[in-house]
């Protein structure tokens, strides 16, 4: 499957890898956009939000877990952070892999639309 997430997980792409374990990796965004900015995905393959099944839950969880974990690590857990999923078109979701990006590291600007 041609998809760069896919990739990155694998290794055949490379990344600086922050977190690492059977189901999930975290690495740096190639661009970041603000001090700390990392990206959260699973392992699996799944598209969109949108495409998350009953069964992918407990994993969607686990993101949750590890984007706690890493905060800490990466010593946003206290100042604050955001964790964004873009999903579809509109969204601007680039690439068809899930993913949460995690920023932090400096005032975050408001959320427009
Ligand atoms: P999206 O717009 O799909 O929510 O976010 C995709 C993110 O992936 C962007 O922030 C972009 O900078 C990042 N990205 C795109 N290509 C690469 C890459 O090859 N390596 C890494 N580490 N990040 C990438
Ligand atoms: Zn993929």
């Amino acid at each position: 499957m041609d998809c760069l997430f896919c990739k990155i997980s694998e290794g055949s792409i490379p990344s600086q890898k922050v977190f690492e374990n059977e189901r999930i990796l975290v690495f740096k965004d190639i661009q970041p956009a603000a001090p700390v900015h990392v990206l959260i995905i699973p392992k699996k393959h799944i598209a969109f939000m949108n495409d998350v099944e009953e069964q992918d839950l407990p994993l969607i969880a686990e993101m949750h877990q590890v984007a706690q974990q890493v905060a800490k690590e990466l010593g946003v857990a206290d100042t604050g952070y955001r964790l964004i999923n873009n999903c579809g078109p509109d969204s601007g979701q680039a690439v068809h892999h899930i993913h949460y990006h995690l920023l932090g590291g400096a005032k975050l600007g408001a959320l427009t639309g």
